[in-house]
């Protein structure tokens, strides 16, 4: 449920609004606060069904209470008219046309590879270090990433960097560990559907990097959204990374369909993956071009300095080197 005020409410109107929800055993999420000439608005979390709305609209100050119909609540644009921005140090991600780049291996594989990669992206115009250090493997005799010794290295990365590190987390069971050295959490894939992790993640405050199904509707990748936030996290991105369907000539088809819609339905900052969305290199740079040019907030591009020695996707890596002209491409845009 969302309160909208008037711009003129008086604080002490709009403090007894915000004691009314506690009252009736509800958190108030404000989605504005007292600014000035502005509407402040205040969301409701949690099943509103028993309240009714006009115990709200009866109080001084108070211009509209909505419900809101779609079942992605939290995630929804109904929720919050305005965009979310995540914020890393100096970094927002969700802030117009301003593509932040998120580039690194698909695993870390060693020190070395991790350090060196690192030095190249972030030379390119990334900002994000990305490398897997726990890998969901279809098979389970393919290389499933160092564990917490990868780990240490991105921390290492980061530290001679300065980029912000981004890893995928891949149970309940390993939050506090990856929490340890990663700045944001990604959810692959294959777990969108995991439950016990998207809310153990909802339950702290990392920002978080989830990833649509390869088979997940809008509605299911928004719904998985919704579960975070409703723990109380609402620093969440929505990446893209295409989908399978009838069609075998790329890996994932590239859903970039899902933009602009994704765009009207939600407030949540968009991330395309064009790696494992094509599965192949020279299509990469063209896929993320049409991304950026659908306005996404931000890339998550696998590289390495020499992909034809990566243990995993190494046929979807570009060279570190093909960064720059995408982080050009998208700065010409804005
Ligand atoms: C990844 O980004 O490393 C990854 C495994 O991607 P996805 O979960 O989209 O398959
Ligand atoms: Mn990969």
């Amino acid at each position: 449920m969302i309160i909208t005020c008037n711009a003129d409410i008086r604080r002490i109107d709009y403090n007894k609004i915000l004691s009314e929800i506690k009252e009736k055993g509800f958190e108030a999420d404000i989605l504005r606060g007292l600014e000035k000439n502005q509407r402040p608005i205040i969301g409701l979390k949690g099943d509103c069904s028993t309240i009714d709305t006009g115990d709200f609209l009866k109080l001084k100050g108070v211009s509209d209470v909505k419900r809101i119909s779609n079942k992605y609540k939290l995630a929804s644009r109904e929720y919050n008219l305005e965009d979310t921005v995540v914020k890393l140090g100096n970094i927002s991600i969700g802030n117009g046309y301003d593509a932040v780049f998120m580039a690194g291996p698909c695993a870390v594989e060693s020190e070395h590879q991790i350090l060196r990669i690192a030095e190249e992206v972030k030379q390119q115009g990334a900002v994000i270090l990305r490398g897997g250090a726990f890998k969901p493997r279809t098979y389970a005799r393919s290389f499933e990433g160092l564990g917490e010794e990868g780990l240490k290295y991105l921390k290492k990365a980061k530290e001679k960097t300065g980029l912000y590190i981004v890893t995928e987390v891949m149970s309940p069971e390993t939050v506090e560990l990856v929490s340890k050295y990663s700045d944001i959490l990604q959810i692959g894939a294959r777990n969108m559907q995991n439950y016990d992790l998207l809310d153990k993640l909802g339950r702290q405050r990392k920002p978080v990097l989830l990833k649509r199904g390869i088979t997940a509707t809008i509605d299911e990748f928004l719904g998985a959204a919704d579960r975070i936030m409703l723990g109380g996290n609402n620093n969440v991105m929505l990446c893209l990374r295409g989908v399978r369907t009838f069609d075998n000539s790329q890996r994932y088809p590239a859903d970039l369909y899902a933009i602009p819609y994704l765009r009207e339905k939600s407030h949540l900052p968009i991330v395309f993956d064009p790696s494992h969305a094509t599965g192949k290199r020279s299509l990469v740079p063209s896929i993320a071009k049409m991304a950026i040019a659908g306005g996404v907030n931000g890339l998550l591009i696998e590289t390495h300095y020499n992909p034809s020695e990566a243990k995993c996707d190494g046929a979807q890596m570009i060279l570190s080197e093909e960064i720059g002209p995408l982080v050009r491409f998208a700065r010409n845009l804005k």
